[in-house]
Parts: structure tokens; sequence; C-alpha cells
């Protein structure tokens, strides 16, 4: 960073001289291009303020007395602008009244100088200006983190809404460090991330990434500490991917490790247009700060993902026979109530499918139960992959099957249960010859010109039917109205 440059890219060394005076300009001119001062001369007030709007001087060497406005008026039409940063006022003047000076220095001047100036005091002058309002500037960033900070700090606090909290994050730190992107990943797994949000793709949550796509971030995982390139596409740890960042030239990125006790639990990543100057010590810190407030909101986000997936898991083995992968009787008799409600709502047909392998108990006790237990997986997937994707296949009780057909007649439902029977003949389960097993199967179905049934009254129905099949020889198909 040169002696004159600004954390944020402006240049300091800007002196902007201010004097009716053609002869006093050219000295000062002189005097501040020696000591390495980038200067412009102006000879009355209203071009001092276009300068200072347009060029951003540093530090204004000011008359007083100038014809139009004057040096005071100058002093109090700057301090009216909204400047981006706050530039030093030096009077140099030959008018020595004490009121005169009391005066410009209430009036928004910062110091004033006797005219003719003495040049290393005059120089000295500015020196201790640009100090001061070095550390303006300085108190000013250290606002705005804390700002920052705070407001980050409210929205944890505020709010049990992990992506709430994880979007305020990286808005406001991208908004401070004036970055192109920011946003938090999350480490899964080794070379597993999930970027949780992203400033400038606030729908981006929960995207999957490839982390050998970002050495940069796997680096800082690494080392748990930051990492810095200050040109990302130059940079030896970016060439294996050089090719995929093609479009990246110029830009300088910052990641910081979110960890707590040796817990690497994700990344804050910053990615800014380059700068020559690096970034301040005072900007990693304040990205420190900020990626170990979020260390909690990551934390609950991935033990809300992991709850979330678990109570799925749940959701799905309380509905599911172990054995078979089908849904189990709890969930059949919910299902066909429920589907019962909305065939009679909607004035649709419903037919029920009950079926049961014949003799099964034979199959177990001279092939053994190992054998019994693949015949019914096997039978499962089968007539699974011969339904709709919305009819329900359940394992009603031990070689009992039950089949919810909505939208199906009783005609339908025993075209379908033809069909199943000539795919279970065809088909060689667990090792057994074809046609070895078979199946009877018991019909009934609820249409809206059928009086109102329950549940209960259509399994009777159609268990009815398969008692029929079993007395009539077993290895056939009964309507409960035959
Ligand atoms: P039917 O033709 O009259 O239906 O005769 P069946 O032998 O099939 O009927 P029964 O009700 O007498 O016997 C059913 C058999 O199914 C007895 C039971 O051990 C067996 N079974 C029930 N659940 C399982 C299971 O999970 N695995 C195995 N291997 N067998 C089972
Ligand atoms: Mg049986
Ligand atoms: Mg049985």
């Amino acid at each position: 960073m040169s002696e004159f440059e600004e954390v944020d890219g402006s240049v300091r060394n800007r002196v902007l001289v201010v004097d009716d005076s053609p002869t006093t300009n050219a000295m000062m001119e002189g005097v501040m291009l020696d000591a390495g001062y980038e200067t412009r001369c102006v000879f009355n007030g209203a071009e001092a303020i276009k300068l200072v709007n347009e060029w951003a001087p540093s530090v204004i060497l000011l008359d007083l007395i100038m014809p139009g406005m004057g040096g005071l008026e100058v002093c109090e039409e700057v301090r009216r602008l909204e400047l981006p940063r706050r530039p030093s006022i030096i009077i140099v003047s030959s008018e020595s009244d004490n009121d005169i000076v009391v005066g410009a220095l209430s009036r928004g001047a910062d110091d004033f100088v006797m005219k003719p100036f003495n040049e290393s005091e005059l120089l000295a002058r500015i020196t201790s200006q640009l100090r001061i309002s070095d550390f303006y500037c300085e108190v000013e960033e250290d606002n705005r983190s804390l700002e920052t900070i705070l407001d980050i700090t409210c929205a944890v606090t505020a709010t049990l809404d992990t992506v709430e909290v994880l979007d305020t994050i990286v808005m406001r730190v991208a908004e401070v460090m004036k970055a192109d992107r920011c946003s938090i990943v999350l480490v899964a797994k080794e070379n597993e991330g999930y970027i949780l949000a992203a400033h400038d793709n606030p729908e981006m949550h929960e995207k999957k990434v490839n982390l050998d796509k970002y050495p940069e971030i796997t680096e800082a995982i690494e080392k748990r500490a930051p990492v810095i390139l200050e040109d990302m596409l130059n940079h030896p740890l970016m060439s294996k991917v050089r090719n995929t960042i093609g479009n990246l030239g110029g830009m300088s990125v910052l990641i910081v490790p979110i960890v707590i006790n040796d817990t690497v639990l994700g990344t804050l990543f910053l990615r800014t247009k380059r700068k020559e100057s690096g970034f301040t010590k005072k900007e990693i810190e304040f990205c420190q700060v900020v990626a170990n407030s979020s260390f909690h909101s990551i934390k609950n986000a991935r033990l809300f993902a992991e709850v979330s997936r678990e109570k799925e898991k749940l959701r799905e083995l309380a509905v599911t026979d172990q054995l078979t992968s089908l849904y189990n009787h709890n969930y059949f008799y919910q299902r066909l109530s429920d589907e019962l409600e909305g065939a009679h709502r909607y004035g649709t047909a419903i037919a029920l499918l009950m079926m049961d392998i014949d003799d099964f108990k034979h199959i177990n006790d001279t092939r053994g139960h190992r054998t019994g237990d693949a015949v019914l997986r096997e039978i499962s997937e089968c007539i699974k992959s011969c339904v709709r994707q919305t009819d329900i296949v359940a394992r009603y009780g031990g070689e009992e099957f039950a089949i919810i057909l909505p939208h199906t007649t009783l005609e339908s439902g025993v075209e379908k249960a033809v069909m199943l029977k000539e795919v279970v003949a065809e088909q060689a389960f667990a090792g057994l010859a074809k046609g070895e097993i078979t199946m009877s199967m018991g019909i009934a179905a609820y249409d809206h010109a059928t009086k109102v049934m329950n549940a209960g009254d259509l399994v009777n129905e159609a268990d009815n039917a398969l008692y029929m099949a079993k007395h009539s020889g077993k290895n056939c198909i009964k309507c409960s109205n035959d």
C-alpha cells in the first residue's frame, strides 16, 4: 500500500489550494508538489466547492478574503456537504486578529496558518491534519464494524430462524466490505459443502457444492486460519481449478473459517474487486468476529437439518413394514379412511383388493422360514411393480396383502386382480419353481351409488370375498357381490 493510499482505495495525498492571488497559488503549488502531494489550485470559492465534490481532496488550504464567496463561507459550505471522507481545512491568511482565527476555527476550519507562511510549518501542519483524519476514518470504520456486529447479534437473538440470521450476516458483511460476493458455506463432509446463504442470491439455501472445486476453502479449513488471495486467478493455490474461474480475473478473496474449540463448521467467504492494498488487519478481524458469531446459527442449521432428516426417517419407519418395505397395517387403515372420505366427497369409486398366499405355512414348513421371508419380499416387489404410483400397497398381516385402488370400480379392480394373478403365476419366487406360489384374492369396492361405508366395512367385504376364494379351492378371485 502506497504511503498515501487509503484503505478504501481513495487517495489521501490530494491538496486543494484556494487563493485569489496567482502568486500565492503558484508558491503553494510548488511547495506541495515538491513534498509529493497531488495538487490543484483554484482562485475562488465557487470553484473550490465544485472541486471538493468532484476531486475529493484530503486537505484544503484556504484563503480567507477572496472576491465573491469568502473563506469562511467556503468552510461552512464544505462542512454541509456529504463527502466520503472529511477533508481537513487549513486557513492560510494574513489576517492575524484573534477573533478572526477563533471565528474560522468555530466555523469548520481545522487549523490556521499565517501568511507569509513558513514552508516547513505548513507541511508539518498538513501532516498533522492527515494523521487526525486517518484517525477519524479508523474510528468511522470501527463504528461501521461495530454497528454491523450489533445488527448481527440482534438478528441472532431476535429470531430462531437460522436462514434469516445467516442472510443478515452475509448482507451486512457484503455491505461493509463492499464485497462482490459474500457467502457462508457449511462443511458437511471432507469434500462436501452446502452454501447456506449468499448475499447476491437470497434464494440460495443449502445448495450442495463440491469442495474439491474450492481449494481456497479447503485450505482455510485445514489451516483453521483465514486465507487471503490478493489475486485469486493467478494464485498458485488455484492452479488446479484455474480453467473454471476464468471470469474471476481481478478478484481478491478472503476466507475465514468458522471454528470454535477446533471444530470447523464452515467458512465465511468474501470476494471483492482486486485490492492492491490487500485486506487490512481490521477487516480480517472484523470478519473473524462475524464468522464466530455465526457459529451457533450454523450449528443450529446443521442440527435442524439432522433432526428433520431423523424425523422424516422415523415417520417413514412408523408407516413401513420392515420385512417388505410395504406400508403397514396401521397406515393402511388410515389411508383407507382418508381415501374413502375423498371418494365420498368427490363421488368417485374406490376398490380394495385383499390377497393371501395359498398354503404358505407349507412353504415355511418345507423350505424354511428364510425362504418364506424371501417369497414375501419378492412378491411385495412384484405387486408394487404391477400397480400405479397412486395405488397403496400394504402388508395387511403375515402373508396377506391389501391394495387400495383409488378411482377404481369393482370391474376395473377385478381386471387388476386378474393381471396380478397372471404375473404371480409367471414368476419363480425365491428359487422356487414357477407357479409354486399362488394367491387367493377378494375384491370389494365403494362407489357413490353404494351406501356410505367406513374402512372397516370395506375391509370386511373384501375379506369375505377372500374367504370365498379360499373356500372355492384357492388360487382364484372372488368379488364381494359374487
Ligand atoms: P391358506 O392357503 O389357507 O392361506 O394357508 P396358509 O398356510 O397360507 O395360512 P395359515 O394362516 O395357516 O399360515 C400362514 C403362515 O404364514 C403361517 C406363518 O408362520 C406364516 N407367516 C406369517 N408371517 C410370516 C413371515 O413374516 N415370514 C414367514 N416366513 N412366514 C410367515
Ligand atoms: Mg395363506
Ligand atoms: Mg393367512
